[in-house]
């Protein structure tokens, strides 16, 4: 094991935030720690706007990778071997990293902090591109090279790397505040709840289910996108609420072609609720506008009406098909498109309503009975914690 190996982290906005840069770079630190927590390292630190995992095994590069690609804020990482800042200690490094890999083109990218060093990063840059060039036998290429020879100088150290991981960006969670996201096992709303914690938002989950009308299995869907989800967050709590009741409820009294809206603004309100009691100031839905019938614009408009809170919807503008290469990504896809019984398309009208009137459906609700039917589901919401390290 090299003592000298350690992962040279470059984050995102965090470093937009003035005043508030450190308390962002300490969250970002701890969250850092927690995430590489089952691996070895002895420290992590803050240096010249980076963030170093210090005694790290480099032959375990591949499984921090996986986990720090799940650290919000985080730019890119790289595997680097620290040496003395001369010329024959980075040449000899080089020399040695690059005779592990397989490529045809390279290039050396340097930059430079440690403003003592005799050379320019262009310098360094030729200098030692000439040194590997005979060396490998191989043709430097400075657009989409094969391999990245990558070189920081930082304070009174050099940094060398071949090894590198791209982030998702964004910012810290934690930093943000705590919201609500409404989340079914459908395609969306793990992807929608995954862009808001990388806002840095802390999220906890609510899920409806019409359980005994259908299975539950919906539920052990969310639990296992939520393992993933949580992953990004750490740990997370669902809340897991009946919806039945209510929903009989209406479709006893009120037009088929509100069913779904009336739904809707039934969850929002227990959503609420669920957020009045934990402090969660907004909440979030996988809403795309247009998608379906029940997500136009004065649909959207007919249930926001039932809450407060204001509702984001991170994915009101993006198409379909880059949605769903996001939960590739965030690996949920898999899950999602397992067949489940929804609460709501079970009980899916054939004509629904597509421009609700709002006033309309403010009158139909409020002729309906709901006595009750709240509290009682409300009583019977089932709380879990899914994650944690
Ligand atoms: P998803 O893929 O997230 O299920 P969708 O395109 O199927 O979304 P809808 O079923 O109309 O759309 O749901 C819109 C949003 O309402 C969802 O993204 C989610 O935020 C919320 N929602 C729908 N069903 C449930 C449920 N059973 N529990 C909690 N939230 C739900
Ligand atoms: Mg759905």
């Amino acid at each position: 094991m090299n003592p000298n190996a350690c992962i040279l982290i470059h984050y995102h906005e965090i470093s937009l935030k003035g005043d508030n840069r450190r308390w962002f770079e300490k969250v970002f630190k701890r969250n850092v720690r927690t995430q590489v927590k089952p691996l070895p390292f002895t420290s992590v630190e803050t240096k010249a706007a980076r963030v170093f995992i210090f005694g790290v095994d480099a032959n375990r590069w591949n499984e921090y990778a996986t986990e720090l690609k799940k650290v919000m804020g985080l730019m890119n990482a790289h595997l680097m071997h620290s040496v003395e800042p001369e010329m024959d200690a980075m040449k000899a490094m080089a020399t040695e990293l690059i005779a592990t890999k397989k490529f045809e083109t390279f290039r050396v990218s340097t930059k430079r902090q440690y403003k003592n060093f005799p050379f320019t990063s262009q310098e360094v840059n030729q200098e030692i591109g000439a040194h590997l060039q005979p060396i490998c036998n191989k043709r430097v290429k400075l657009k989409g090279a094969d391999l990245n020879v990558v070189i920081e100088l930082v304070n009174d150290k050099a940094y060398i790397g071949v090894d590198k991981i791209h982030g998702y960006g964004g910012l810290p969670v934690g930093t943000g505040e705590h919201a609500i996201s409404l989340i079914s096992s459908g395609i969306d709303s793990p992807v929608s709840s995954f862009e808001m914690i990388k806002r840095g938002v802390s999220l906890s989950y609510v899920h409806f289910h019409s359980a005994p009308a259908t299975s539950r299995q919906s539920i052990k869907n969310v639990e296992r996108l939520l393992e993933v989800i949580a992953g990004y967050q750490i740990k997370c709590d669902l809340y897991n609420i009946p919806l039945l009741a209510i929903q009989e409820k209406i479709m006893e009294t009120a037009p088929s072609k509100l069913w779904v809206i009336l739904f809707r603004r039934a969850m929002m309100r227990m959503a609420e609720q669920i957020a009045e009691q934990i402090d969660a100031v907004a909440l979030i839905t996988g809403e795309n506008v247009g998608q379906v019938a029940s997500q136009t614009l004065s649909n959207m408009r007919a249930t926001a009406d039932a809450v407060e809170r204001p509702i984001l919807r991170p994915l009101a503008g993006m198409n379909k098909e880059d949605i769903i290469n996001r939960a590739r990504e965030i690996g949920t896809y898999e899950i999602s498109i397992e067949p489940y019984e929804d609460c709501c398309a079970f009980f899916v009208p054939i004509h629904p309503e597509t421009r609700a009137n709002l006033e309309e459906v403010r009158e139909i609700e409020s002729s309906i009975d709901m006595t009750g039917l709240y509290e009682t589901a409300m009583e019977n919401v089932e709380k879990l914690t899914i994650g944690g390290k």
